[in-house]
């Protein structure tokens, strides 16, 4: 789960991290009179969605006075930032700013240990730092076993050519404080860019993306109910409403597969065959008629849908059960867009029977596969 830069600076000033004040607005009105409570002699009004490159979209705005904070906050609200809707917008004392540093903390999977990453070419995207000048990124991995080290630290300030000693003993005590707050945040991600140092030589965190597992969530309410739920997909919502597994693509052939391995490589198949898929969608182990319907509804509230393809590896869920699953979901709902059904494993025969026998008209069954994804690519054509 993804949070927003005001909830992302709450969580790192928990931890002592340095953030600039600042405070919420949904209305230009409450701009200004947000502006007049911080105080201040200038003020910055950023658009809280959950999308990078708010700058350069025209989400961040510098204001002088009170009423320039409101004239902003007139033009960002309701701006369209990379397709999120700006709702709201927070207000924060702006900083004077000398250098642009780059922070971040990310879950490294393959290694699977927490990768930090230091860059004095902080204000710019990362990854062009990676690609266009690699050496000035410096890079550390910490042993979540022994967890993190003052030493690791200080390599890593000296990995990214910080040399100036107070910055560098700011710098390290963020650090640290930035590792508790991962690791006790079970987050997967916090990022500070910029991280600031100011003229007069103070460090603090000016931006900040913070992700926090999903599956983890359980165990920091306050942090579940920082969930925005008018920020996400209306269909990625639905489907949480729903608990099903979904993912929205943009492509035309919605997919359906059980299990998470099998619903990527069908993806992957379709794409193969020349199609785009419109999701990822995984029934899990269930094939019951209402596990079938709750995916169908949610797939088919995507109506750059043009066909459906199931995708069914029969294990402990027998291709029998999900067959009957997929027509008594059809007589629930009334679905006129083309299925495409590949059915193998358990009871694959059985399963095949039952649908060639109840022959609805929109019904489509494959061999296999590839030969099903083909089907679905033309039938979405
Ligand atoms: P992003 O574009 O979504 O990453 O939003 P940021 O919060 O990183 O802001 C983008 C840029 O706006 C920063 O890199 C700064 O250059 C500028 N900016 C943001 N806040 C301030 C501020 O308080 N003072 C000044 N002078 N510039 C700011
Ligand atoms: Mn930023």
């Amino acid at each position: 789960m993804d949070v927003h830069e005001y909830q992302a600076k709450e969580l790192l000033s928990r931890y002592g991290v340095p953030v600039p004040s600042g405070a919420v607005a949904y209305s230009p009105e409450q701009a200004t009179y947000r502006a007049k409570q911080l105080g201040g002699a200038a003020w910055v009004v950023k658009a809280q969605v959950h999308a990078g490159g708010r700058g350069k979209a025209g989400g961040v705005k510098l204001a002088d006075d009170p009423a320039d904070a409101e004239a902003k906050a007139r033009d960002i609200l309701g701006l369209d930032i990379n397709g999120h809707v700006v709702r709201k917008v927070w207000i924060e004392q702006a900083s004077d700013i000398a250098k642009e540093y780059y922070l971040s903390i990310t879950f490294d999977r393959g290694t699977k240990q927490p990768l930090f990453m230091l860059t004095t070419e902080g204000g710019v995207e990362i990854e062009q730092v990676a690609e266009q000048n690699p050496d000035a990124l410096a890079r550390l991995h910490v042993d979540p076993l022994e967890g993190y080290q003052p030493y690791q630290g200080r390599r890593l300030v000296y990995g990214a050519a910080i040399d100036d000693p107070s910055e560098q003993k700011q710098i390290l005590g963020i650090v640290e404080k930035l590792y508790s707050c991962f690791v006790e945040s079970d987050a997967m991600l916090t990022e500070i860019n910029p991280l600031i140092v100011t003229p007069e030589g103070e460090v603090r965190a000016l931006d900040s993306k913070f992700t926090v597992d999903d599956s983890a969530l359980y165990r920091h309410p306050d942090i579940a109910e920082m969930r925005d739920v008018e920020a996400a997909d209306p269909h990625e919502r639905l489907a949480r409403e729903k608990g099903v597994t979904y993912v929205k693509l943009d492509g035309e052939v919605g997919i359906l597969g059980n299990g998470a391995g099998l619903s990527m490589s069908t993806v992957d198949v379709v794409v193969v065959a020349g199609g785009r898929p419109a999701n990822f969608c995984d029934l899990g182990g269930g094939g019951d008629a209402q596990g079938v319907v709750d995916a169908l509804e949610v797939i088919t509230s995507d109506d750059q849908v043009r066909s459906i393809f199931f995708n069914i590896f029969g294990g402990i869920t027998r291709c029998d059960e999900v067959a009957r699953g997929i027509l008594a979901a059809l007589e629930q709902m009334k679905i006129e867009l083309p299925i495409v059904v590949r059915l193998d494993g358990t009871n694959a025969e059985e399963g095949r029977k039952i649908l060639a026998d109840a022959a609805p008209p929109n019904l489509y069954v494959e061999p296999t596969m590839l030969e099903a994804a083909q089907r679905a690519v033309e039938l979405a054509a």
